[in-house]
């Protein structure tokens, strides 16, 4: 069994409440840990970037799910391929709040001062969550 890593853009979707973060992280922690998916979402109000990495039927598996929830839209894959190794081993499903997405970091991995996923790269939006990732405590 060997891994992947995904990486997509998706939308919030206006029914969404912003305590449903937490309802969101939770489960995703609960069924990561038992699939042994890792990786990291980025939520700024607006838009989710989200990396999940593990063998290629689980990253799939768990992508499916996440595609059919009606809190967020307009999902775009930016990047999926085989890794020999996970970055983000640490994390069931560590989160960057929008505080950790700042001018510097939005121009160093995007066009502009403000988050803009949907314009990013795979391997840029990826970057940026390697970046990010010793700022984020280990779950
Ligand atoms: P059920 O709880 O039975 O859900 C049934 C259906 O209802 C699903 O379509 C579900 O999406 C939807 N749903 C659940 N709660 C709500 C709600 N409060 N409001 C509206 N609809 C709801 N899950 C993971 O396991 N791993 C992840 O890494 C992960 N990342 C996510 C990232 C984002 C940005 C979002 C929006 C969701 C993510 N989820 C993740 C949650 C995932 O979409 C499913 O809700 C979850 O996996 C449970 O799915 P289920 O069908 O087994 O459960």
């Amino acid at each position: 069994m060997f891994l992947v890593r995904l990486v997509y853009v998706s939308t919030f979707s206006k029914d969404f409440q912003s305590q449903d973060i937490e309802a969101i992280l939770n489960v995703s922690r609960e069924n990561n840990l038992k699939k042994y998916v890792t990786g990291m979402l980025c939520f700024n109000r607006k838009y989710f970037l989200q990396c999940i990495e593990g063998t290629r039927q689980n990253v799939n598996e768990t992508y499916n799910r996440i595609v059919t929830d009606p809190r967020h839209h307009n999902l775009i894959i930016l990047d999926y391929k085989e890794i020999a190794v996970r970055e983000f081993s640490d994390w069931s499903m560590g989160y960057i709040p929008e505080s950790k997405l700042t001018n510097d970091i939005n121009i160093n991995f995007g066009g502009t001062s403000v988050f803009s996923p949907y314009d990013m790269s795979g391997e840029s939006a990826f970057m940026m969550m390697l970046a990010l990732k010793s700022t984020v405590p280990a779950l």
